[in-house]
């Protein structure tokens, strides 16, 4: 059995400073997360142990200071928290944030606002949330409920996969041909980065170890790719699920994570893995040791 690590795996820097900034602030008061901070449980774990405590965007919150997450919110949001007398820290990605702007120069400029994404998801909610009428696109069907616009402005979820959010928009771009439709691709280059890799680990394994949240948007999307090419997939969130009778058909096993995982996870299975490929008594070839983040 071989093992073979993904080029790009696990925490996006986004999360990574979301997390750390978390941490700074409960070092100087009670502090409430709007939401998960990470849809990783080893993370919301340590924040716990932290003092962090857990809300909802849309409850109140019994603390004075509250932190809105990298998933981002509407402006309405944000606004409602900060009239309610608390002090916001805002969380919310850059590259979130940059899918807030494109969509709202969309509107500012006479387009109806599209959001190609998985309606619910949090992210999404904050995207359309300063804009009710805006539609969600998230199976081809969908289409079909979009207004005869003549305009359309067209956005990404930032975890979405590329090659799904380019079919969806030649889909929309056939639906109303007489339509002017633009789009801003804001998925996110963490994002692409972990799907590139994937697809080419997928090329070199017959079994794939995927290490992320069960409620991981992007997590879920790795599997998803592992799974549709053919190949024996097993998503865990730490070491210890792992079972030695799971690989005992496998030849070459991938290693990947979604972008709420800490690397130190990412290294606990690949040095659990490392020791069940030794039980099966064959090598694991030194240049698989886990990088950083990137
Ligand atoms: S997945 Fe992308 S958009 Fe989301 S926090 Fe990470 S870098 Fe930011």
């Amino acid at each position: 059995m071989t093992l073979k690590l993904a080029e790009h795996y696990g925490l996006c820097f986004g999360v990574r400073d979301a997390i750390a900034e978390a941490e700074r602030l409960a070092q100087h008061g009670p502090l409430t997360i709007l939401g998960e901070l990470v849809h990783n449980p080893v993370v919301r774990d340590r924040l716990t142990r932290a003092g962090v405590r857990e809300g909802a965007l849309d409850r109140t919150a019994d603390t004075t200071q509250v932190m809105i997450t990298a998933h981002g919110a509407s402006d309405a949001m944000r606004a409602a928290w900060r009239q309610s007398g608390r002090g916001v820290a805002d969380g919310t990605c850059p590259l979130v944030r940059h899918a807030h702007d494109q969509l709202r120069q969309f509107v500012q400029i006479g387009y109806f606002p599209v959001v190609i994404g998985q309606p619910g998801h949090v992210e999404v909610k904050g995207l359309v949330g300063d804009f009710p009428g805006a539609l969600v696109v998230h199976e081809e069907a969908d289409i079909a409920t979009l207004p005869a616009e003549l305009k359309i402005g067209i956005i990404s979820q930032t975890t979405q996969p590329i090659d799904r959010v380019l079919a969806l928009l030649t889909a929309i771009r056939a639906a109303r041909p007489q339509s002017d439709v633009r789009f801003v691709d804001t998925v996110c280059q963490p994002t692409k980065n972990r799907q590139l890799a994937l697809r080419t680990l997928i090329a070199e394994c017959d079994t794939m170890v995927v290490v992320g949240g069960h409620n991981s948007n992007n997590t879920l999307q790795l599997v998803a790719a592992a799974e549709v090419a053919g190949l024996t997939v097993f998503h865990i969130e730490r070491a210890d699920e792992l079972r030695p009778d799971w690989f005992a058909g496998a030849n070459v096993v991938g290693l990947t994570a979604g972008t709420s995982t800490l690397k130190e996870t990412v290294a606990e299975v690949h040095a659990r893995l490392g020791e069940i490929a030794r039980r099966f008594q064959h090598a694991v070839p030194s240049t698989c040791e886990p990088k950083g983040a990137q």
